[in-house]
């Protein structure tokens, strides 16, 4: 019999375990729409504390709490600062221009880390010629880039900057727990520096399901509203929102040790002379090809056992998990060396 192949693509392929499956199975749950549901509440208020804000809401998923910020802090026909390769931008099926007409202002940074001068030089000056800023948006740690932190100087400067021209800013932190294991921030540290915070549950916390976005009472009350327009009220929601107060006991403190195994796979290969892979900062890790197409490699890999996604012409993204322990890494490092030495 030949193992299951170990599955790189991305930290959202991870199972809930038997003890995640059990917190599920257990949770004390109510009408989240009509009243509240218990769980759903304990997970919103934790989510609060621990980002560092009055309130949060919990969301089917990440791109629906990143749309209610959207919703919240933008306007028809004013512009999104936001970076070139950003989530917003890329993976959420055009929602800034389709759902709240939001024309984004895109602004290249390296390694996807924006700074306060990037960002001072998108906003536009108050002009009867020129669009109007509505928000900033930063993305922490930065997927496409591959796992990158922004600093929390950074976040603050940006702050600084935002607030100094009346603007509002959204971090989506969909990996922030990664964020700061990395960086020794705290989250609230990091949370407290924007005025609205998405946080993910299903990537690496291993949940099945489950965002939650944070911020001011206020803003999060009209945020409610939003999401329901979204089609996101759900009903005896504390069946998910189980799986993320099991993750934040059982699943956040070990978020290290995915990225000591990103730091292991890159290490693994580092000495191959057909790529060249870009040391991780997290979970994510970025390897160029130097002979391969990334399509090519990734069907050769995927033959091999090993299954990660193509990004962009010459490059594969590898992220680790839960799911992977060293076993795999070792298999991973080793499909690697076959296939593309
Ligand atoms: C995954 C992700 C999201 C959206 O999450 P979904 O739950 O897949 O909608 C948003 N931002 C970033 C940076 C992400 O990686």
């Amino acid at each position: 019999m030949t193992a299951p192949p170990v599955d790189l693509r991305s930290d959202t392929v991870t199972r809930p375990s038997t003890g995640m499956r059990r917190a599920i199975a257990e949770a004390d749950v109510g009408d989240d729409v009509l009243d509240g549901d218990p769980t759903t509440r304990r997970l919103e208020a934790r989510t609060a504390e621990l980002l560092g804000h009055e309130a949060a809401l919990f969301f089917p998923s990440g791109t629906q709490a990143n749309q209610t910020a959207m919703g919240l802090l933008a306007q028809r026909g004013g512009e999104l600062i936001l970076e070139a390769g950003a989530h917003l931008l890329h993976y959420e099926q055009g929602a800034l221009a389709a759902l709240w007409g939001v024309q984004p202002r895109v602004v290249a940074a390296p390694d996807g880390r924006l700074s306060a001068d990037l960002v001072k030089s998108a906003i536009r000056p108050r002009s009867p010629h020129l669009p109007t800023t509505a928000a900033v948006a930063v993305e922490n740690t930065h997927n496409s880039a591959g796992g990158t932190v922004l600093p929390l100087e950074s976040m603050r400067d940006i702050r600084r900057t935002v607030v100094e021209h009346g603007l509002l800013l959204h971090l989506d932190g969909a990996r922030l727990w990664n964020a700061s294991a990395a960086a020794g921030v705290t989250l609230d540290a990091f949370g407290g520096e924007a005025h609205t915070v998405m946080v993910s549950f299903s990537k690496g916390l291993g949940c099945p399901v489950g965002s939650c976005l944070a911020g001011s009472r206020d803003l999060m009350d009209r945020a409610r509203t939003i999401r329901r327009r979204l089609g996101g009220g759900m009903r005896q929601s504390g069946i998910l929102a189980a799986a993320g107060l099991y993750a934040l006991d059982h699943n956040l403190s070990r978020i290290t040790d995915d990225h000591a195994r990103a730091a292991r796979l890159a290490d693994g290969i580092a000495a191959l002379d057909s790529v060249h892979v870009v040391p991780p900062e997290t979970n994510i890790v970025m390897i160029d090809l130097l002979r391969d197409s990334a399509d090519d490699a990734a069907r050769r890999l995927a033959e091999a056992g090993l299954l990660v996604v193509p990004f962009g012409f010459a490059r594969i993204r590898a992220v680790t998990h839960l799911d992977v322990g060293d076993r795999e890494i070792e298999r991973a490092v080793n499909a690697m060396k076959h296939v593309l030495g």
